[in-house]
């Protein structure tokens, strides 16, 4: 990773520089969506449909050319702050100073949401982030992921699909800066992530590179050759202000990023860079007690949380297999044979 770091620092801003060359000039023209046409200069909210499917979108098309911009909230249903978050910047932003074209997504699962499920949406049992690109005969979830990746990821340049932890998960803030072996799309990718102003970047290198198989929404940007970020903001099912003003101003720093809002993105001065994430493991169904909290430092051994049976005897100790901090935790006690109710990310 070291290498790779140094040869993005090296050359970031002459490939940023020839990546805007080749943007196509998009927002001076009228911008179509499931087919409502924004103006340039123009904002404007509505449900965008195609058969079953209704979204609820915010295309805001600046009078100035520029890049398209994707903000995704609720492809899983419990994850609130930046459903908030995107309403307040979507209606707070004004069109004409605005170059290229953001479209928010402000949820992109409205099953999961009304059903306040965990990841899944209750049509058919299934996680729209592992159906992409979808099916246009599938199940409803595969239908959704087709619509999608067909009108939504063909028509932008860069996309930030923006999560929390579900209400059985505490997180730590995090950006997942996705590489996918192009070098110049990983780097674009990377200045990207780290233009969020975000603490914690976890390079995040094991979806599949197939566009055909591309599996998670981002992932469907980034085989597309389009930057594609993840965002984790808030936790717990909560709503907090605090989390919400997070979220706006990490999508303020992509705007800013990419020159579409004056401003100036910055970076995280101590930005922690994990190159991996190691999940421990239950080898039990029973009852989880976390004996870590997010943030905490590990290291290989220690007690990060116990297994019990339904009678309270302790059937597992589960201990880091390696050297880190706790990204994420299960603060519920419900666990399955299998699962990971902790994650350890390692720095480089
Ligand atoms: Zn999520």
């Amino acid at each position: 990773m070291d290498s790779m770091l140094k040869r993005f620092a090296l050359s970031s801003f002459a490939l940023f520089a020839l990546f805007f060359i080749s943007l196509n000039a998009h927002s001076k023209d009228t911008f179509e969506l499931l087919g409502v046409q924004t103006q340039a200069g123009e904002k404007n909210a509505y449900m965008a449909t195609e058969g079953d499917i209704a979204l609820p979108v915010t295309v805001v098309n600046g009078s100035e050319s520029g890049p398209v911009l994707l903000l995704a909230a609720g492809t899983h249903g419990d994850e609130y702050p930046s459903m908030f978050a995107l309403q307040q910047l979507a209606n707070e932003i004004d069109p004409a100073s605005v170059s290229g074209t953001i479209i928010f997504l402000h949820l992109a699962n409205p099953d999961g949401f009304h059903g306040r499920r965990l990841a899944l949406n209750p049509k058919d049992e299934k996680n729209l982030n592992r159906e992409f690109p979808g099916s246009k005969n599938g199940t409803p979830t595969e239908q959704l992921a087709e619509l999608l990746t067909r009108e939504f990821i063909s028509r932008i340049d860069f996309f930030i699909d923006m999560h929390s932890g579900s209400a059985n998960q505490k997180l730590l803030n995090h950006v997942y800066s996705p590489f996918v072996g192009n070098a110049e799309l990983d780097l674009l990718t990377f200045e990207f992530a780290r233009a969020t102003g975000m603490q914690h970047i976890v390079m995040y290198g094991d979806r599949p590179r197939d566009p055909a198989n591309s599996i998670s929404f981002p992932n469907t940007a980034m085989t597309r050759g389009k930057p594609g970020l993840t965002t984790e903001i808030g936790h717990l099912a909560q709503r907090d202000d605090a989390s919400i003003a997070y979220a706006v101003r990490v999508a303020k720093n992509a705007l800013y990023f990419l020159n579409m809002i004056s401003g100036k993105a910055t970076p995280h001065q101590n930005a922690v860079i994990y190159q991996d994430i190691d999940y421990v493991k239950s080898h039990h169904t029973g009852f989880f007690t976390p004996r870590v909290t997010i943030g905490d430092k590990v290291s290989v051994g220690d007690v990060v949380g116990e297994v019990s049976d339904y009678f309270g005897n302790v059937l597992q100790t589960l201990t880091a297999q390696a050297s880190g901090i706790i990204m994420m935790i299960n603060e519920t006690p419900p666990v399955t044979e299998g699962e990971s109710p902790v994650a350890i990310g390692i720095a480089e």
